[in-house]
């Protein structure tokens, strides 16, 4: 239960998940009290209504919560289930309400549920035009209900009246405060992860990405790479073109390194770090090899002057090492790159 509620305030799967759960409870609750109160006043085609109103809920239920967990969030149809689902509940709600008592129906309450899961998704707007829909539902109902207007009758219109547009109102305020503070955690948590200068994954996402796939055993190689001579480009065209070549340096690698299957770090100064996953030494030798070409043939352009610059590279599969003995692994290599003249990648000799 706990994780079922921690998952809903992180996600809108989850929150689908509990909404899907408290329709077919709501379905039960629904059959229980039409028929106590059928048993009471038995009208045939009540009982028809009814039933038909229950198939075609079983029905729509059923469909729904098949995409709901079959199909892949955020693809089309799980969007139509997810968010059609208050529409469906508008109809049923519709449909339900006159058949157990009217306005005094004891699920009446659901329209307060109702125009919460609209909020969900179309927030304030949303709540407030969800909640004039039920307003119109419960004001149809309630004048073809009572014979006579009276005093009583309109007070307890109007506090409904009122408490479903409030419903709707406050939920979707509270929903947008709520995401908006969701989005804005998340900005920090992405800046915090983020090298300022070149937009990469910083050092620190490094280490809480190598302590991470060593402890869940994932298969990967790590390559470190280095600027080769980069003091010189500082002492020659100063620190602010050495700042732009980082960044410039650091888009080529992003650009070539795949989404799924690498991630790129900048390690510190100017050496980086690569993490590719599931990837075999020929292929992690491709990506590297067209990350040297493509920094090597990149041209840098300061007043006038055109320069360009090399990198080093040291590789190695992980098997198994510490962090520390990993990197100290890798290192060793670029080190052993650089040694032998630069411009090169040398990789840990296999077995
Ligand atoms: P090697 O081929 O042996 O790597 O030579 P190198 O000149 O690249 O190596 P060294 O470690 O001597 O110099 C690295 C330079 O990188 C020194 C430092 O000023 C510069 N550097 C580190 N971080 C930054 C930065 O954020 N911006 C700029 N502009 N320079 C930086
Ligand atoms: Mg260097
Ligand atoms: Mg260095």
């Amino acid at each position: 239960m706990r994780s079922l509620l921690e998952g809903a305030y992180k996600s809108d799967h989850a929150l689908e998940v509990i909404f899907s759960s408290l329709r077919w409870f709501f379905l039960v609750l629904s059959i229980v009290v039409f028929f106590v109160q059928y048993s009471a006043n038995p009208i045939p085609l009540k009982l028809v209504l009814f039933i038909s109103l229950v198939v075609f809920g079983v029905i729509y239920m059923g469909v729904s919560d098949y995409y709901l967990y079959k199909s892949p969030e955020g693809s089309k149809v799980y969007s139509l289930m997810t968010k059609g689902g208050p529409l469906f509940d508008f109809i049923a709600f519709s449909a339900l309400v006159p058949l157990t008592g009217g306005t005094e129906s004891p699920l009446f309450p659901l329209a307060y549920l109702i125009i919460l899961h609209v909020t969900v998704y179309w927030r304030f707007t949303g709540g407030i035009i969800a909640a004039f829909l039920f307003i119109l539902a419960y004001s149809i109902t309630f004048f073809m209900q009572v014979s006579e207007v009276s005093l009583d009758s309109l007070i307890i219109y109007f506090s409904q009246f009122f408490f479903l547009l409030l419903v709707g109102g406050l939920g979707g305020i509270i929903v947008s405060r709520e995401r908006k503070h969701h989005s804005e955690k998340n900005l920090l948590v992405e800046a915090a992860s983020r090298d300022y200068l070149t937009n990469l994954l910083n050092h620190r996402s490094f280490q809480e990405n190598l302590r991470n796939d060593l402890e869940k055993g994932v298969d990967f190689h790590l390559a470190l790479t280095d600027i080769d001579k980069f003091k010189l480009i500082n002492d020659q065209f100063g620190h602010v073109m050495g700042d732009k070549v980082l960044r410039e340096i650091g888009s080529i690698i992003a650009s070539i390194i795949p989404g799924r299957q690498g991630k790129a770090f900048r390690y510190g100064g100017e050496e980086f770090a690569i993490i590719l996953y599931d990837i075999d030494q020929e292929a992690v030798d491709k990506l590297l090899v067209s990350i040297k070409q493509a920094v090597s043939s990149h041209i840098f352009t300061c007043e006038g002057n055109a320069f360009s610059v090399t990198m080093s590279f040291g590789s190695c599969r992980h098997s198994g090492e510490s962090p520390g003995q990993l990197v100290k692994k890798a290192d060793k290599l670029l080190y052993e790159a650089k040694d032998k003249g630069r411009n090169q990648i040398v990789y840990a000799s296999v077995g």
